[in-house]
């Protein structure tokens, strides 16, 4: 009869083995998902970089006030290449965004 107690053993062995990576893999994907919703509820309003086109988020995007109007840049490396641009040439630029935006 001992074959029997072994079988028994391994059907005991295997159940836990198959609960725990059950449970393992619950863990993952909780962890997963978790991660995922964080990401959604970070995701702010993204604004367009004047100077590359590149769209940012708006809370990480490097600010500028020009003529009263808030921009955000990339990078400070795209704010002063803007700032140093000839006013007309920002005028003509910011018209351009409003149309394609
Ligand atoms: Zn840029």
């Amino acid at each position: 009869m001992i074959w029997l107690l072994r079988l028994l053993a391994l059907a005991a062995a295997l159940f836990f083995l198959r609960w725990f990576f059950a449970w393992l893999w619950r863990q993952l994907a909780g962890g997963v998902s978790r991660a995922g919703s964080a990401r959604a509820v970070h995701q702010g309003t993204l604004v367009r970089d004047p100077v590359c086109g590149m769209h940012v988020d708006a809370a990480l995007a490097v600010r500028a006030e020009v003529n009263g109007e808030a921009l955000h840049f990339c990078s400070e490396r795209c704010r002063d290449a803007y700032l140093a641009r000839p006013p007309e040439e920002r005028a003509r630029q910011a018209e351009e965004i409003r149309n394609t935006r």
